[in-house]
């Protein structure tokens, strides 16, 4: 029988809690360094709990959330390290702490690998997440009250290109483009259009939900027609473009911001990459200007990740990611939805579920039901708010993780239609199959996590 003690509330947590008979608990010395669930259950069960529950999530349904993806086991140690524990604000060789001398190595060998990985001059690997590194390139590039050009947000723009709810949209004054009614297509000579009437400080090129990839040659001539700054917000991207399956904005984009938690699949966390001529503002502007101390054990995760990408087993990945989420999209507009843009060139599916009379949100609902786990999202010319979406997102990222092909594609396209149809036959289909093709091989569901 577990013993649980309260031992250890108050203090600070102990690698190893050693629970020696009815009630004593020993705090101790730390015996391990790593991870230790045991000690996690019986020191706080609660929170256990709720880890094991979500790993049983995640291991019994189908993650077509087009940012998730699964780490790897390598990625999850780096992040569960002493690395944790380490204060280093500054950057390597100029740190505001002592004893940071083997963070330095770790955070040099993150930037080193970023920049190899995408061909660029300089790597910032410090931002927390991509809206923070976002925050940083218009910190550095911008003042206050600058305009900036970017996707308009029910065109698929993210949060951080202009929403009234974000610093984005309160800070800077944002003019939206979008895409053609027709097409789906962005519509280059309206975004040259726009920057000619408006004369931005900056354009920003990069969207949450546009399927196809961005033309960066273009997006760079309409920067240097009117003088602006051209920022690529590819954090969606970033993962297909180190495994080459991609365009790399890099030789194109000022400033190229990224994730590293989506399909690049490594820590959650931001990067920018840039040339060594702005180097010095972008550093400045995440460190001191938007951060304080960085998260190295974020830091050496992202540099496992980093050297993941760089194998030739990602590069078949990404390649696979991609004809994954296109066998994926031809299945779905069999199932009667109508696919933006007829496919897509990315992990990424958004599609228009009105042909079946459903709304986003309750193809979303019907589709958890059957542990189908996907996104509503805005369709670029959907009925407007306060009418609800008929738009859902889906990506093939975390299924190619679990060695998902494309007959296993079919087999979803076939399960998610029956779920928006409400057919009760594929209740446990969408758990089979995630079983047969387990995250985490080890983590039996239900089994401790070891
Ligand atoms: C995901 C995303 C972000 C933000 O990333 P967070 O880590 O959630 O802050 C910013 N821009 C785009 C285009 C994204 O897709």
């Amino acid at each position: 029988m577990p013993v649980t003690t309260s031992a250890n509330q108050g203090t600070h947590l102990s690698a190893r809690t050693e629970v020696r008979g009815e009630g004593e608990a020993h705090p101790g010395p730390a015996t391990r360094w790593g991870p230790d669930y045991d000690a996690l259950r019986r020191q706080d069960p609660e929170l256990a709990g709720l880890l094991l529950a979500e790993l049983d999530r995640q291991s019994t349904g189908l993650q077509l959330i087009a940012a998730e993806n699964f780490t790897s086991p390598a990625v999850l140690a780096a992040l569960g390290s002493p690395f944790a524990n380490k204060y280093a604000e500054g950057y390597p060789g100029a740190r505001h702490h002592g004893g940071c001398e083997l963070v330095d190595l770790a955070e040099r060998l993150a930037a080193e690998r970023a920049t190899v990985l995408f061909g660029a001059q300089h790597a910032n690997v410090q931002p927390h997440s991509g809206s923070s590194a976002v925050l940083a390139a218009y910190a550095a590039l911008l003042r206050p009250g600058d305009t900036v050009l970017a996707m308009a947000l029910p065109q698929g723009g993210h949060l951080t290109h202009g929403s009234p709810a974000n610093f984005s949209g309160r800070w800077f004054d944002f003019v939206g483009y979008g895409v053609h009614p027709k097409t789906g297509l962005i519509d280059y000579d309206k975004v040259s259009d726009l920057a000619r009437k408006h004369h931005p400080k900056a354009i920003v090129c990069g969207s949450i939900s546009y399927p196809r990839h961005p033309d960066y040659a273009a997006f760079r001539e309409i920067a240097d027609d009117v003088g602006a700054f051209l920022i690529a917000d590819a954090a969606h991207p970033l993962g297909l473009v180190a495994g080459g399956a991609a365009p790399n904005p890099v030789p194109y984009a000022d400033v190229v911001c990224g994730t590293t938690h989506k399909v690049l699949r490594g820590p959650r966390g931001g990067l920018i990459l840039c040339g060594a001529d702005l180097a010095e503002r972008i550093d400045r502007a995440v460190f001191p200007f938007t951060q304080g101390g960085a998260q190295m054990h974020t830091i050496a995760a992202k540099a496992v990740a980093f050297g993941e990408a760089a194998t030739p087993a990602f590069a078949a990945y990404a390649q696979q990611v991609v004809a994954n989420a296109q066998t994926l999209a031809a299945g779905l507009a069999d199932e009667g939805l109508t696919v933006t843009t007829g496919g897509t060139d990315t992990h990424m599916i958004t599609a228009d579920v009105a042909p079946l009379e459903l709304d986003g949100r309750t193809a979303r609902a019907r589709c958890a039901a059957a542990r189908v786990v996907l996104d509503t999202c805005c369709l670029p010319y959907g009925a407007a708010p306060p009418a609800p979406t008929t738009g859902i997102r889906l990506g093939s990222a975390a299924v190619t993780t679990q060695g998902m092909g494309e007959a296993e594609m079919g087999r979803i396209a076939k399960l998610v239609g029956a779920a928006l149809r409400e057919d009760t036959k594929v209740r446990t289909e969408a758990t089979e199959l995630t079983r047969a093709f387990p995250p985490y091989p080890a983590a039996q569901p239900g089994a401790e996590p070891g």
